[in-house]
């Protein structure tokens, strides 16, 4: 089988021919169909954070195909079920986290195409208990994004407990950003969205965003404010200096969702500020199986829109660089679904 392969950081990955990976007990091979391009690919394969995965390494958290075999024990998926691999690989199951519904806060988690080979390849194996069944509606196209970008969205805006008549801000409108306007609005919110192109601005606009703030020209504090702040502000965009701008911008109350991982970044809070109004900073890293599960159940039902560009394999490398160039409106996916 074919893998795109992380064999030093920085370097281009390098498509090699690998033998079928064989599926060890509570785990399925699966013969991947889709697979998105996340930022956090970028970072493995540059090892960019404090904590690297171990090249040669096959990147990839948003792989979805069909189960083609069971490990032993394996025994509520089939063969030939199409399932999603997420970022969470596996978690413990019997830690304080596990237990308490913060499964993606297991210090034992390892982590799909960092801490075991990932879902850039034609096969893949996963622990079968953490991967997830995409029903039927949800084509492997769209559900590669969903399996990272949307759950991970999706989650923040449960973390800041967003109701409906209240202001989202959503800082960064791409692969992430794009569904993050679309959940805000499902769950009955007013949604401004802040980006620096016209394009995004105009995507974000395209899927229901109220209000659009152009940080090139504007101050995004002082336009949310002219609304009465935000409740919550989700921040999306890859800049230190976005997360303090939409901080900024919060009501009284208000909380700030910190999503988007730079390589680098530190932002200022200041103090006076965040206690007399009251305001949050918190940190959240995508979503549980319930939360994608709610994720697939929303898109098969109709209620969300995927927006993403499909390559091959075989264009990784200039995949990546179109990402690293801002070139790419939302989401790129590798389709794996046709050359067997
Ligand atoms: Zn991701
Ligand atoms: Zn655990």
């Amino acid at each position: 089988m074919k893998a795109a392969v992380v064999r030093a950081f920085g370097e281009p990955l390098v498509i090699e021919e690998r033998p079928d990976p064989e599926p060890g007990p509570g785990q399925v091979r699966i013969r991947v169909e889709a697979s998105g391009l996340c930022h956090t690919d970028i970072h493995a394969a540059h090892g960019d954070w404090p904590v690297k995965p171990r090249p040669p390494f096959v990147p990839g958290h948003e792989g979805v195909g069909l189960v083609e075999k069971l490990g032993d024990g394996v025994t509520h998926l089939r063969v030939g079920q199409r399932v999603a691999v997420p970022w969470l690989g596996r978690a413990c199951g019997r830690c304080e986290h596990c237990l308490s519904g913060w499964e993606t806060l297991c210090e034992q988690q390892i982590n799909t195409g960092y801490g075991c080979d990932g879902g850039y390849a034609e096969k893949m194996l996963a622990w079968a208990d953490f991967a997830q069944p995409v029903p039927a509606g949800v084509t492997p196209l769209d559900a590669a994004p969903l399996t990272c970008a949307g759950v991970t969205t999706y989650k923040a805006l449960k973390v800041a407990g967003v109701r409906p008549a209240q202001l989202v801000a959503v800082s960064g409108v791409g692969g992430l950003g794009h569904l993050a306007v679309q959940y805000a609005k499902i769950a009955g919110a007013t949604v401004a969205a802040i980006d620096v192109t016209d394009e995004k601005l105009e995507l974000a606009r395209e899927l229901g965003a109220d209000i659009v703030i152009d940080a090139r020209a504007q101050d995004v504090g002082a336009e949310l404010k002219k609304h009465g702040g935000a409740h919550a502000a989700i921040a999306l965009a890859v800049n230190p200096a976005a997360f303090e701008a939409v901080n900024s911008g919060l009501r009284r109350g208000g909380k700030l969702v910190m999503v988007a991982l730079p390589a680098h970044g530190t932002i200022q809070v200041p103090i006076f500020d965040t206690v007399l109004n009251g305001t949050s900073v918190i940190g959240s890293i995508v979503g549980t199986r319930q939360d994608l599960d709610e994720v697939f159940r929303l898109h098969a039902a109709g209620r969300t829109r995927v927006i993403r560009e499909t390559r091959t394999l075989d264009s990784v490398n200039e995949s990546i660089d179109a990402v690293l160039r801002g070139e790419i409106k939302a989401r790129i996916v590798f389709d794996l679904g046709v050359d067997g």
